[in-house]
């Protein structure tokens, strides 16, 4: 693949990047992360992001590895190096090595590790399309807002949903929705745009942020609060957001196709909406 990464302060290429085997990121799962989409070769809401970053990591009682200007000044260095104009950047910061105990290391020095992903973001199948949801439980740890890279059961969500076929999975905990397995999860019923209110029980997504406020802007209606499976199943219209989604619709939950099972007029205005101020937005 051939990438330069960023690992505590080096540009190496990927194949002589490495992380101690004592790193408490790979012994616990101690360790936050962030994923900032690029747009011509530009970083979408970075400050959201570095904001969201700072509250995991006060969460978690971890330091961070670098300054704010840094890790602006590494994002962008990281982004020219590979000559990316479009996809994500990576970022993961760890308590760094320790000598294995689940107690926090009295000292920790933090590890800081960088990378891209280029991929098309904008003009996409799914985006055009839609993807398909399956529902499956919810079977994650009670502060789903510090994003942490304990990321096994969303990966088997998506296992889950792959095999049933389907692209993705929305998480159901007390009959309510939670989010997608990678995703802030919507519904559209009687041209209000309806998705989960925020506590410790979702991740408090970027985009989600962004485009509650740009809904608002467009008159559109929004409520946040937590929906049931049927009330999706007889929604519309419905959609993911995410960093590297954006607005993608949902055209089918559970086999059963949502309206006519094309993508819906709210869900593609606002993409349009979103793609043109993140572009515009973007540094
Ligand atoms: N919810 C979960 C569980 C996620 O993993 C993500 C993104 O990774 C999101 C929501 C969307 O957050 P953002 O819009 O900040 O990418």
């Amino acid at each position: 693949m051939g990438r330069i990464v960023h690992v505590n302060g080096a540009y190496v290429p990927e194949e002589e990047a490495r992380i101690s085997v004592f790193d408490r990121g790979f012994l616990f799962a101690d360790a936050v992360y962030e994923v900032t989409s690029v747009l011509d070769g530009r970083l979408v809401d970075f400050a959201a992001h570095l904001a969201r970053l700072h509250r995991s990591l006060g969460e978690l009682e971890m330091p961070a590895p670098v300054g704010d200007d840094e890790l602006l000044a590494i994002h962008r260095e990281i982004v020219a190096r590979n000559g990316m104009t479009e996809g994500m950047v990576y970022l993961q910061v760890t308590r760094g090595a320790a000598d294995r105990d689940f107690a926090f290391p009295a000292d920790p020095v933090p590890s800081l590790v960088m990378f891209t992903q280029a991929r098309a973001l904008v003009d996409t199948a799914s985006a055009r399309d839609g993807i398909r949801v399956v529902t499956i439980p919810d079977i994650r740890w009670r502060r789903r807002d510090i994003k942490t890279v304990q990321l096994l059961a969303p990966s088997m969500g998506k296992m889950a949903a792959r095999k049933a076929g389907c692209d993705d999975a929305w998480m159901v905990e007390d009959g309510f929705v939670t989010e997608g397995t990678s995703n802030n999860a919507y519904i559209v019923r009687n041209g209000t745009i309806i998705t989960r209110q925020l506590s410790h029980d979702i991740l408090h997504g970027i985009t989600r942020a962004a485009v509650l406020r740009l809904a608002s802007e467009a008159q559109l209606r929004v409520e946040e609060r937590a929906f049931t499976v049927a009330e999706a199943l007889g929604a519309a219209e419905a959609f993911i957001t995410a960093a590297s989604a954006f607005v993608t619709p949902v055209v089918e939950i559970d086999g059963r196709a949502l309206g006519d099972g094309t993508p819906g007029p709210v869900t593609r205005r606002l993409r349009e909406i979103y793609v043109a101020e993140a572009r515009s937005a973007a540094i």
